[in-house]
């Protein structure tokens, strides 16, 4: 619904069509979904859920197949708020890092490492500890794939809540494999067969019950369960192909970034393939670098980071954004080259964007309206026949102006034409045609530039709307 901008109703008003009662809570296979779609007209491209093998490779080059090394998995905490998503990061943490290192001193850079005594053998794992899906999510809305395991946090007294089932369709769609962490079952009022339960309705069954998900019970904080949670994440990555190549030009991901005022920009790169070495020359989004110093999640100096370890690095020229990708490479004119051809694009798009933004609809019009900030309304119009224009306009003026006025900036018979759509572009203002049609060329261009057109056949209904905008009463849009 929100994708094609149709109202919910209308969608279970035509499966009703097809004989199909469904409810809005549904979900619909994806021949029903892609039919019902296609009804809308809109055309529906079907794309494989990425595996977890294929998003590897994503990083790797052919030339890397000859040299691959293992390297340690990734790992996000997702889940609803107040589940211990935090507390679980820290109690992780606070176990495997304080206790084994000198002094334990620990520094936030946006991920950390553990080693996990594994079949008899101590493993490290990754853990991106920015909890929360917002940025799992903001990273894959830019193309960037860093997690290989998502622990689904779900509290036991809670059980399953809207961020969870939000949290299952983005690993899900991302391809990632999810362990569950039932956290909190310290509490008394704790209930992990219920969490499991209501789990199963989404899709992930628990292995005592004859499914495949991985469920683990635990607490945050008397730490029960923790190393078999850690234990986990080898092995249920154990089977994934998690290789690098760390004899080559690192590369990866930005995973936070910031300026400080004393170090500059300062961001947290996590390598993915290669291995970054202090003194290489990079490039993060459109930033240009050469990195000055790295340090660990210990705080630590260290001179070079290898696949899956995340450092602090520091001499950039710019803050990059998370989720971009970072690249090393040999020539330092290359590098400028591409970090300059990256700006360009960024400005590019960044004035598309504050084009956009300053689309103007009656809806919005009419927030401002209830804002108190809206001083005029500005319409262009198109109509039938003289006799309709001066009708409307007859009628416009009779409308109640108190905070808002009305202002026609240009009112004519005739279809709605692109140099009409231009004007009310340019003024800010709503186009709107009475009893006329669009002229070809006009409804992409008003697309375009964002420009509202409303078309009318009633007076009374134009009328309405205008009024009700003025006064700041049309529904905000959706
Ligand atoms: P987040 O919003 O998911 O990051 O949740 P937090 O880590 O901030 O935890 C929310 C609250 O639950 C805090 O008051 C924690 O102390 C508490 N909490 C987290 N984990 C546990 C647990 O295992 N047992 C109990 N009893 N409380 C917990």
């Amino acid at each position: 619904s929100q994708l094609m901008s149709v109202s919910e109703t209308e969608i279970i008003r035509s499966l009703f069509i097809k004989g199909i009662a469904a409810t809005v809570t549904q979900t619909l296979d994806v021949d029903t979904a892609t039919k019902v779609a296609e009804e809308m007209g809109i055309l529906v491209d079907h794309v494989e859920e990425q595996s977890a093998a294929t998003k590897v490779t994503e990083m790797l080059d052919a030339d890397d197949l000859e040299n691959l090394h293992r390297r340690p998995p990734v790992v996000t905490i997702m889940g609803h708020v107040d589940h211990g998503k935090t507390s679980l990061l820290d109690a992780i943490r606070k176990t495997k890092v304080a206790s084994g290192e000198a002094g334990g001193i620990t520094q936030h850079i946006g991920a950390y490492h553990v080693d996990v005594d594994h079949n008899g053998a101590t493993q490290q794992v990754v853990f991106l500890d920015t909890p929360g899906h917002e940025a799992f999510t903001a990273m894959r809305a830019r193309g960037a794939r860093v997690t290989d395991v998502a622990i689904l946090v779900v509290a036991a007294d809670d059980g399953v809540q809207p961020q969870t089932i939000e949290a299952i369709s983005h690993a899900k769609a991302a391809g990632v494999p999810m362990i569950v962490a039932i956290n909190k079952v310290d509490k008394e009022d704790s209930q992990p067969d219920r969490v499991k339960q209501e789990l199963t309705e989404h899709g992930l069954v628990p292995e005592e019950w004859g499914g495949d998900a991985v469920m683990v019970p635990v607490s945050a904080i008397t730490g029960q369960n923790l190393d078999t949670l850690l234990d986990m994440i080898l092995l249920v990555t154990e089977v994934e192909d998690l290789n690098a190549n760390p004899n080559r030009l690192a590369k990866g991901t930005v995973i936070e970034a910031h300026l400080d005022k004393a170090k500059g920009p300062v961001a947290t790169l996590l390598v993915q393939n290669g291995t970054l070495h202090v003194g290489d020359i990079l490039v993060a989004g459109s930033a240009l670098g050469k990195v000055r110093a790295m340090v660990d999640d210990r705080g630590q100096r260290v001179k070079q980071a290898s696949p899956s370890y995340a450092v602090e690095v520091l001499g950039l020229s710019d803050v990059p954004a998370a989720g971009d990708e970072f690249d090393v490479y040999n020539d330092e004119k290359e590098a400028r080259s591409i970090a300059t051809g990256r700006a360009d694009e960024q400005r590019q798009s960044r004035l598309m964007a504050a084009i956009s933004s300053r689309r103007v609809s009656l809806n919005t019009l009419s927030s401002k309206a209830q804002e108190g900030d809206l001083k005029e309304l500005n319409i262009v119009m198109k109509a039938d026949v003289q006799g309709s224009v001066e009708a409307i306009l007859g009628s416009l003026k009779q409308l109640p102006q108190g905070e808002v006025q009305v202002r026609v900036l240009f009112a004519a018979p005739g279809e709605i034409s692109e140099t009409d759509v231009d004007l009310a572009a340019a003024s800010e203002a709503v186009l709107i045609g009475f009893n006329t049609t669009l002229a070809p060329g006009a409804r992409q261009s008003a697309d375009r530039l964002g420009v509202d057109v409303r078309e009318y056949n009633i007076i009374y209904a134009l009328l309405d709307d205008i009024q009700a905008a003025m006064e700041g009463l049309l529904e905000p849009e959706l």
